[in-house]
């Protein structure tokens, strides 16, 4: 399989850590050279690759994203792989306590960033057709309690894949998602951490509670995840578009 993206550019958006990061990390080690962008503090920061340059972006900004699809353009003239992952999770919250802003805040991330990347990955994927694959989450397509405003989000975000990958089959562009199970990423175990401060469980028992809920008694990790995005990525995927490939360690079946 070494080599399976040999000559393909590829632009990740968040991919400065966590997920993100470890995707490029994937993209590179089998041949694919582009942008990893992110947040300026995020992507300063980032552990250098060398087939990935590091560029900024603000989702929330279209300016921001059109720039970072214009360097891509003047680097590379086409793309053949972009991996939309930037996301953001708001804190726990009841339905009748939500905070408007705030759900307004994870929406203009989770999905209008979205939208706004694959408006501009496009154009540059429509001559030679491509792969684009959208870090949903396993609450795209189930429910959990507090965690409406992410849930819906990641929710709105599959409507999208699927209406992507209805137009852009013609010009060989396939649009999928992977939807992770938890996965003990730094920003997850911050905000666990933050839980248990109030009353919840340590992180070494939130691991444990986790690992429980799914049929092979561990979570996910980044590298599962980079794997899946690898897949959707490449030809291994090909007559597959307009769908979430779960990867949860089976999370998610309940
Ligand atoms: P993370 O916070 O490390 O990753 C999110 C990335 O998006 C970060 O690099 C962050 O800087 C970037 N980002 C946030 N706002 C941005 C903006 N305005 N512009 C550009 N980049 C921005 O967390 P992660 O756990 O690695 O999550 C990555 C993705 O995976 C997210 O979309 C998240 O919703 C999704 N996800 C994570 C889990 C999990 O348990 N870790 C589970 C399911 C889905």
């Amino acid at each position: 399989m070494q080599g399976l993206l040999n000559g393909y550019r590829a632009v990740v958006v968040g991919g400065g850590r966590g997920i993100g990061h470890t995707v490029a990390q994937r993209l590179s080690e089998h041949g694919a050279k582009g942008l990893m962008c992110d947040l300026p503090d995020v992507i300063d920061h980032a552990s250098q690759l060398s087939a990935f340059e590091k560029a900024e972006i603000d989702v929330s900004s279209e300016e921001s994203i059109a720039a970072a699809f214009d360097r891509a353009k003047r680097e590379f003239g086409t793309l053949d792989i972009v991996v939309a992952n930037a996301g953001i999770v708001p804190p726990w919250r009841r339905t009748e306590d939500v905070d408007l802003d705030e759900w307004d805040r994870v929406f203009s991330i989770n999905v209008r960033g979205v939208v706004a990347t694959l408006k501009y990955a496009v154009p540059l994927m429509k001559m030679r057709g491509g792969t684009i694959v959208v870090t949903a989450s396993i609450n795209g397509i189930t429910g959990a309690p507090l965690q409406s405003a992410y849930t819906s989000s990641k929710h709105a975000v599959l409507g999208l894949v699927r209406c992507a990958a209805l137009e852009l089959g013609q010009h060989d562009i396939r649009v999928n998602a992977v939807g992770p199970g938890p996965v003990l990423t730094d920003a997850l175990r911050e905000r666990i951490r933050f839980r248990s401060t109030e009353g919840g469980p340590t992180e070494e028992e939130a691991e444990k509670l986790l690992a429980g809920q799914t049929p092979l008694g561990r979570i996910a990790t980044e590298d599962d995840v980079a794997d899946g995005v690898l897949f959707l990525a490449s030809k291994l995927s090909a007559a597959i578009t307009g769908h979430l490939l779960p990867i949860d360690a089976g999370y998610g079946i309940n």
